[in-house]
């Protein structure tokens, strides 16, 4: 016996281009009231300390409440990646000195990085020049946050 089956030709999801980032993005995502893709408005988006520093894209949040309130993490997207590949933690820990009988916090900074991959919006040479300032931009972050944790200062 023999089958036959319908082929349904399917038709590619109309794709908007992002003029911050220059990558596309299916047009029923893309955000045409900011005016970028869904990638770029969540590093960017100005509500949430989102800031484009030309090379890479930086998005610093630290939560309002809870055990971590107040400890920041930033996240950070050089052009031509798509995602946050380079991260910023703070964390306290919290150990206990037996000597003064008190619990002693110390701030740790810590900074982390992956592979993220590119989106094909700039060639490898430029993203990877993309990527060690977005490095550079980390390092100085965390170095800054451990002084301003060092010296006690208020976030
Ligand atoms: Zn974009």
């Amino acid at each position: 016996m023999k089958t036959t089956t319908a082929r349904k030709v399917v038709e590619p999801d109309p794709r908007t281009t992002c003029p911050v980032c220059g990558d596309t993005e299916k047009t029923s995502d893309y955000n045409v009231d900011v005016g970028m893709c869904s990638k770029c408005l969540w590093f960017l988006d100005p509500t949430r300390g989102g800031v484009d520093h030309g090379n890479f894209m930086v998005r610093v949040s630290a939560p309002h409440d809870g055990p971590t309130a107040g400890v920041r993490f930033a996240e950070i997207r050089p052009r031509g990646f798509w995602s946050g590949i380079i991260e910023v933690h703070e964390n306290i820990n919290h150990v206990y000195n037996d000597k003064i009988k008190t619990v002693e916090k110390n701030w740790d900074v810590r900074v982390s990085w992956g592979s993220g991959g590119t989106d094909g919006t700039q060639d490898s040479i430029r993203a990877a020049e993309n990527f060690t300032r977005a490095m550079d931009y980390a390092v100085m972050l965390a170095r800054l946050w451990k002084m301003q944790r060092q010296q006690g200062k208020e976030v």
